[in-house]
């Protein structure tokens, strides 16, 4: 149709109009100034006016909905003041450590100054009684773990490792006294713990395998051995090292403090994922620990295997921080990011790729959400704790690659976090039992055989 036909259809249409619309459209414009420089205009002017008239209106940001990764508002399964906490931590997360992230990650360095800055949300230790601890529920614990992976996986992995595996590990394999005299200042980020289990010749195969050994001589355990991959390590105050006796052969557990004569500690370089967790390759030559520093009631692997138990849930929690972190970074380039002329959220297939994003997202929420209903109420079993690592370390691998697709080159920079977390999730996915290893833990459960090879 001409752009002479298409005006002419226009005045054809307004004469259509009644009185009473025409008279409301006259409030908003001077219809007859309109008509008359409507009139005025000659063909090219016409034709440039159509094609304004036919460009869709962009849509400013505000217009937009809120990015928002939680789609089934969990967070409203959370009483008030469960909320405020969330809160706090995600508004502690972007204030104090999103801006920091990115250079700490590239040049492989713990920001120390953050530990003085931590104190004041009061959230480490979550779970537990006494001691100085919040005593909240584990879904709480679940909750900030995903708040702190939102923003970063490495700042998570320090918090889990020092709040869930060391505390942890005093917490349930510790006699009172040691509880006492390690716990409060744990919770207050006094001291920092680490947790040293795997090994260079032993990773999957702990259970059995620990070639650490540790020898009571009357007076002093004697530990030798070497431990790989411990995070904060290098600056703990504490570290929690399981080794196998050469007499009973059974795994215990000991405190080992880092002025420990025979104790040294070396950063591990060149990582491609977690950059600022210090990990560690551990010596222990003729490592002296006094009886007294040996965890009481670690007396046998499957105290070790407790500890895990009760922590492998928070790296689920992590990984859909990662995820969520990722979708959510995902989602605000594609609305801002303009290709042929409008916001590449806009085209069908970056959208496919926003929903399976979601979708994965979502499932992996439900599920960490279940599971902790599960701890709280005293009925998770190993399996349990696997199926969600499995799939939310799996899920979290799909989401972010997706991630890094929709941003482009940009996926592969930095600046714009999502190629932080596709290295992160790599982490995640082998550390705290690999994909396989869990699932042989689910699959025995299921079928009733061990797929272990022993
Ligand atoms: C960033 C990071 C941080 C870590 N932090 C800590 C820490 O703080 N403290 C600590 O103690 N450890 C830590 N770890 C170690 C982590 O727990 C181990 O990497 C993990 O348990 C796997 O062990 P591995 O790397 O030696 O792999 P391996 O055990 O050598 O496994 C290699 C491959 O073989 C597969 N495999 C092994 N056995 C079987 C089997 N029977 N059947 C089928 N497949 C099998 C595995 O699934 C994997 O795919 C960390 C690791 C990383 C990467």
């Amino acid at each position: 149709m001409s752009v002479f036909k298409r005006v002419r259809n226009t005045f054809r249409l307004l004469k259509s109009v009644d009185m009473d619309q025409l008279a409301k459209i006259n409030q908003q414009i001077d219809l007859s100034e309109a008509m008359k420089t409507l009139g005025a205009l000659d063909e090219r002017q016409l034709k440039g006016l159509m094609k304004m008239l036919k460009t869709k209106r962009k849509k400013g940001q505000s217009d937009l909905p809120p990015i928002d990764g939680d789609f089934y508002n969990l967070d409203l399964k959370l009483t008030g003041e469960q909320r405020n906490l969330q809160m706090e931590v995600r508004n502690f997360m972007e204030d104090e450590i999103r801006p920091l992230v990115n250079d700490h990650w590239n040049r492989a360095k713990f920001p120390m100054e953050i530990i003085e800055k931590f104190k004041k949300l009061n959230i480490t230790g979550v779970p537990y009684k006494g001691y100085g601890c919040p005593n909240l529920p584990f879904l709480m614990e679940g909750v900030i773990a995903q708040e702190i992976a939102r923003v970063d996986v490495s700042i998570s992995t320090f918090f889990g490792v020092h709040s869930g595996l060391a505390m942890g590990s005093i917490y349930l394999c510790g006699s009172e006294e040691q509880k006492q005299e390690w716990l409060p200042k744990m919770q207050k980020l006094e001291k920092i713990g680490a947790f040293g289990l795997t090994e260079p010749n032993v990773g999957s195969g702990v259970a059995g395998g620990l070639e650490t050994s540790c020898k009571f001589d009357g007076e002093n355990w004697i530990l030798n051995g070497q431990k790989k991959w411990i995070g904060n390590a290098t600056f703990a105050d504490v570290i929690v090292i399981w080794a196998r006796d050469e007499d009973s052969n059974q795994v215990k557990g000991f405190l080992v403090k880092k002025e420990n004569p025979g104790f040294k500690a070396e950063k591990m370089e060149d990582k491609m994922a977690l950059r600022i967790v210090q990990n560690a390759l551990i010596t222990l030559d003729n490592c002296r620990v006094p009886e007294s520093d040996r965890l009481q009631n670690a007396n046998s692997f499957k105290d070790t295997a407790k500890v895990l138990r009760m922590t492998r849930a928070g790296v689920a929690w992590q990984a859909v921080g990662c995820a969520r972190g990722a979708y959510e970074s995902a989602l605000k380039y594609t609305r801002k990011r303009e290709q042929f002329g409008r916001p590449i959220a806009s085209y069908q297939l970056i959208q496919n790729h926003l929903v399976e994003m979601l979708s994965n997202l979502t499932a992996m929420q439900t599920l960490v959400f279940r599971l902790s209903e599960m701890q709280d109420a005293g009925m998770l079993s190993d399996e349990h704790a696997s199926l969600a690592k499995v799939f939310c370390s799996m899920r979290t691998r799909d989401v972010v690659s997706r991630a890094r697709e929709v941003l482009g080159g940009n996926g592969i920079l930095l600046e714009y976090d999502v190629a932080r977390f596709v290295a992160d999730a790599e982490a995640i996915y082998s550390y705290e039992g690999t994909k396989e290893i869990n699932s042989l833990i689910v699959g025995r459960a299921i079928t009733g055989y061990s797929a272990f090879v022993s």
